[in-house]
């Protein structure tokens, strides 16, 4: 690695910058995208096309205080159940812009806390996502699950419906630091919705891990990988907290004081990442550990791994379609995002429209950036030939993107041969340096921290 001097001069412990799930990335997404240009978007994928979905489900049993997401507290079931004949509307308009045979080839539950819908509500949600699009042959399903917030009954209406992969989040294992964060939750809890999951033949699952939270020192970071490999996951994502309390209020109740400095940080992703290499994971992109036999592992050895809103994905559709509150989604002429506000997405829908908010279409050189940012991210390096040769641009206009570059980031890329590498070393700038590609951050107060 780098030293920590040389890594600080080039910015990495002061820089915000995206985490690039998107290029360009949501905060630059415009009302002018809405029903109507989406309406089109969905009517033109082809008729017997497999594609992707996306479900949103805004609410938490629990508010936990580190956490970021759009999402909302309720202690009932009435607003889950009537959120979920809101989605069952929202596929029927759906379904009737959709061509014939439209398949899903990737279909997703996040929140929130997907698994607050009773059983009935997953077998009710399930069935209408069906029969507007049915799950394609070897289709992955995949639910964030929250072990605090599953049962047995729930669990089996998820095999029922054809569940195939979970996301369970444990962030830290240690009691005093999931006091600070607001998010209690036992290794035993969690093991039991491992167990539960594997009892019925679910066969991938992913744990998300957070690293630079309040009070994490080494040793109780490296005890929370321990527990992690000890439920053999099949893939782990270990992001950094990203502490934005300009965004997500409740992380006003984080002990900034005790939260470690970024070079702090780096040594934290460090012990973890030894950890999991050392345990027999493969490292994949700036934050994923996945067995070798696992997909996402295959698929970054080929060199097909994408990224999208969810992280790392083997996902290649050409079209991921949002549904629910705030969903995202991805289309080949750009993206479109649902109204954030849960009421008025449902008032939208329930009036028997669509409820784009906003999204941006794609022009002038996008795809092409956003490509190369992929590439950064997924290989840490951009083949600036295939990447002109799947847009049909010439290879220098691409080449110019990346002038200045080694001079703002001096030893920290190569450009050989139409590719540019980013060395080991600097492998911990990677978002700064895709960011060099975008032409259209501007500002740097509102992202997380580079590391
Ligand atoms: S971490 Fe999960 S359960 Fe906690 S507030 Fe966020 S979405 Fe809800």
């Amino acid at each position: 690695m780098q030293s920590y001097t040389q890594l600080r001069k080039l910015g990495l412990f002061d820089a915000r910058v995206p985490r690039y799930t998107s290029y360009p990335t949501a905060p630059q997404f415009k009302p002018g995208v809405g029903n109507e240009i989406v309406s089109d978007w969905l009517s033109a994928i082809p008729a017997g096309r497999s594609v992707s979905l996306y479900v949103h489900v805004p609410f938490c049993r629990r508010l936990c205080w580190f956490c970021a997401c759009r999402t909302q507290g309720t202690q009932t079931a009435e607003p889950v159940g009537a959120y979920v004949e809101t989605l069952k509307l929202e596929l029927a308009l759906l379904k009737a812009l959709l061509s014939e045979g439209v398949t899903l080839e990737h279909l997703h539950w996040g929140g929130g806390t997907p698994t607050l819908l009773q059983p009935e509500m997953i077998t009710d949600l399930s069935t209408a996502i069906f029969e507007t699009a049915p799950l394609a042959a070897g289709a992955q399903f995949s639910v964030e699950i929250d072990p605090t917030e599953i049962d047995d009954p729930r669990l089996d209406a998820l095999a029922a419906a054809g569940l195939n992969r979970a996301s369970i989040g444990v962030q830290d294992f240690d009691p005093m630091i999931q006091e600070v964060i607001g998010r209690p939750q036992s290794y035993e809890v969690t093991k039991r919705a491992v167990d539960g999951l594997r009892d019925r033949g679910i066969g991938s699952l992913n744990i998300d891990l957070l690293y630079g939270l309040p009070h994490q020192t080494e040793a109780r970071i490296a005890d929370s990988v321990n527990k992690v490999i000890s439920l053999d996951p099949d893939r782990i994502a270990l992001f950094g907290y990203a502490h934005v309390p300009w965004m997500s209020k409740r992380q006003q109740l984080i002990p900034t004081e005790a939260l470690p400095t970024p070079e702090a940080r780096l040594e934290l992703y460090g012990i973890a990442r030894d950890l999991f290499v050392g345990a027999g994971f493969e490292e994949i992109g700036i934050d994923h550990f996945a067995k070798p036999e696992d997909g996402l592992a295959i698929a970054h050895c080929a060199g097909t791994m994408h990224r999208n809103f969810q992280g790392y994905t083997e996902d290649k559709s050409p079209a991921l379609i949002p549904v629910g509150a705030s969903s995202i989604g991805r289309f080949p002429q750009g993206y479109a995002q649902n109204e954030p506000s849960t009421s008025k997405y449902q008032a939208r829908v329930r009036a028997g429209e669509l409820a784009i908010a906003k999204g941006h279409v794609f022009a002038g050189d996008d795809l092409v950036r956003a490509r190369v940012i992929e590439m950064l991210l997924c290989d840490f390096r951009a083949d600036f030939k295939a990447v002109a040769a799947e847009h049909g641009v010439p290879v220098e206009a691409i080449v110019a993107m990346a002038d200045g570059l080694d001079a703002a980031l001096p030893g920290t890329t190569t450009l050989e041969d139409g590719v540019l590498t980013i060395l080991d070393d600097a492998r911990p700038l990677a978002r700064i340096i895709a960011r060099y590609f975008d032409a259209y951050d501007m500002t740097s107060a509102r992202h997380s921290q580079a590391v």
